[in-house]
């Protein structure tokens, strides 16, 4: 059985306060409820790593994540923070090549392989994220592109690492437009990854690995792409601001 995952991707929003109040709903709403079998990964903006720790620490199925790490181990990067630094704050998860990430500030294949190299040598499972643009989508070459990112990135390490790997695809016209891919155009994509990880690193590995679904991921959605048989949960940003969204979202399981 894959882990099924739903990740909230807090991006640059959230005062203290704000943040404070969002986690507590979050564990108030899901700390007794029946859906125990998927894994919830928060992923705030950095400062917010210490308190939502504590909030939610006692629930098991709550993990913290961040939403980068720094391609270095440490030293005299300034502004940069390391996946250990990450991983003594309490958290287990890093989203590593956010389209974000790769758009506003230019990080590369290459880039995002050191990144991971970072996270899983310090114990962090990486969120890696995947997907293609809208042009290319309308070209139809998706797929290759999505492959390529991968292979690119992630076809060194070797199968026991891999497995450590969470894979998110998020088709860039997706992301916060509320223009959501097709519950078959996400297993399409989804079924694609798995063979091509399959082809380096076999089936059995390839069939442990969760690949999330994100891009305008809602309550009124995610029952449909999530009952994909390659749809292994969700990488969640705008509607993981909002609690109660939030959590319909991972009682949708
Ligand atoms: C994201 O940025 O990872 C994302 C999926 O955003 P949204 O859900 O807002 O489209």
């Amino acid at each position: 059985m894959r882990k099924k995952i739903v990740a909230g991707n807090w991006k640059m929003n959230c005062l203290q306060e704000e943040g404070q109040k969002l986690t507590s709903e979050i564990v108030n709403m899901i700390k007794d409820e029946p859906t125990a079998d998927v894994t919830v990964v928060l992923n705030p903006p950095y400062v917010h790593l210490h308190a939502v720790n504590k909030l939610i620490a006692g629930v098991d199925r709550l993990h913290l994540g961040g939403q980068n790490c720094s391609d270095q181990a440490s030293g005299a990067y300034t502004g940069e923070i390391s996946a250990s630094m990450l991983a003594s704050f309490g958290a287990s998860y890093v989203i590593i090549g956010h389209s974000e990430r790769r758009q506003y500030f230019n990080e590369t294949n290459e880039l995002l392989t050191a990144k991971t190299r970072q996270a899983l040598d310090n114990g962090l499972q990486p969120i890696f994220c995947c997907g293609e643009p809208l042009e290319i989508r309308e070209a139809g070459t998706h797929e290759a592109y999505v492959k390529e990112q991968l292979t690119a990135s992630l076809f060194n390490f070797s199968e026991e690492e891999l497995k450590k790997i969470v894979i998110a695809y998020e088709p860039i016209w997706a992301i916060g437009t509320g223009k959501t891919a097709s519950s078959d155009q996400a297993q399409d994509m989804h079924a694609a990854i798995r063979k091509h990880l399959a082809g380096k690193y076999g089936d059995a590995a390839a069939n442990e690995i969760s690949i999330l679904y994100g891009g305008s991921c809602k309550p009124d959605n995610a029952k449909e792409i999530f009952s994909k048989t390659d749809v292994d949960g969700g990488l969640i940003g705008g509607a993981s601001l909002k609690s109660r969204d939030f959590v319909a979202i991972i009682q949708s399981f």
